[in-house]
């Protein structure tokens, strides 16, 4: 393993890389000084880190994901930014630490959630097939995909079942609507979209009493995690500290995490994580590249989520073109191979 001095400087430059504003949001350069103030290394490392010193073989490990997107047409439609990021470290978290991914969507999505987890590599089986699974000493590689409730009642109950049967090593979410001190969730634009969002704020705050390491990975500062840099978001973001659904909060998030993880596009976030991770454990193969990457991507269209962007059904995230991720997830995996190969 690399000494930690070589892997702050690979965090460095991963996070520097999820943080390019290639969709030109203007949001992850006021985000990313606040999330960076709040954590001594760099943000990937610091999540890459958590993972490896929590996660043991076949221990399981939450993963949380899904943005309902149109849902006053709706709630069946879901965006693609969110399931492949979740996906792609999925993958990575049973390749380079063994663990068994359950990842949870909104009730209504696990179909179309199971084929993007497969087209990463794992075959989606039922929380009790897939542990079995990691026992196999025939290679199968398995994941979990369950549904999470959106009524808070169910979420909190849910919760606590959840936690207490499959005692998770860590919980992370991605992409995921984050409630603010009124209980509501809203979009980047400020509306109320709480109604349809899986309440996983409840999986976080109940992972974290329990004391198991939680992530938060988002990009526009209403996502769980976000309340890490409340104040931040408060102060600087729009509708951050008064949002237009007349709850009388703002879209700044309450429910904090151990890490949080900002990034120009949350998958890229996400990326970003499996990538420090492959380089925490000195293998590259461990981060996915651009031939995964597209795969995801297209099975993702064809599972009917939409770009959040062009609203159209296509394998593209955040308006960014399949080939720009696949572009992207090259740079990422080169920036671990020279940081590795330059370190020996
Ligand atoms: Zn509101």
């Amino acid at each position: 393993m690399l000494a930690e001095e070589q892997l702050i400087k690979i965090g460095e430059r991963i996070d520097q890389l999820i943080t390019l504003d290639v969709p030109s949001r203007n949001v992850i350069h006021i985000l990313y000084p606040y999330a960076r103030k709040k954590c001594a290394k760099p943000l990937s490392l610091a999540a890459a880190e958590l993972l490896c010193n929590r996660v043991q073989p076949r221990d399981v490990v939450f993963i949380a994901t899904g943005w309902p997107d149109r849902p006053h047409i709706t709630p069946a439609i879901a965006e693609t930014d969110g399931p492949p990021g979740a996906a792609a470290l999925a993958r990575a978290l049973h390749k380079g630490l063994g663990a068994v991914p359950f990842i949870f969507v909104e009730e209504n999505l696990v179909g179309a959630m199971s084929r993007v987890v497969e087209a990463a590599g794992l075959r989606v089986l039922s929380p009790e097939e897939a542990i079995q699974a990691s026992a196999s000493t025939a290679p199968i590689h398995a994941a979990g995909v369950l549904g999470f409730p959106a009524d808070p009642g169910k979420a909190a109950q849910r919760a606590k079942e959840l936690l207490a049967l499959y005692a998770p090593a860590a919980v992370i979410a991605i992409e995921k609507g984050g409630m603010n001190e009124k209980g509501k969730i809203h979009t980047s634009r400020g509306a109320d979209t709480t109604e349809h969002m899986a309440k996983v704020d409840f999986l976080m705050q109940e992972a974290a009493s329990r004391g198991i390491g939680t992530i938060g990975i988002g990009d526009g500062g209403n996502e769980i995690g976000m309340g890490v840099i409340r104040e931040g978001i408060r102060e600087s973001i729009p509708y951050g500290d008064r949002c237009l659904c007349g709850c009388g909060g703002g879209i700044a998030p309450s429910t904090i995490t151990d890490v949080l993880v900002t990034a120009a596009i949350s998958n890229w976030g996400a990326y970003g994580v499996a990538a420090c991770l492959a380089a925490v454990l000195g293998k590259t193969e461990v981060f996915h590249d651009a031939v995964v990457e597209e795969r995801i991507l297209r099975a993702a269209a064809a599972a009917s989520f939409i770009d959040g962007i062009t609203g159209y059904v296509e394998p593209s995230a955040d308006g960014l073109a399949s080939t720009v991720h696949q572009a992207f997830v090259t740079l990422l995996g080169e920036l671990v191979r020279q940081g590795l190969k330059n370190c020996k």
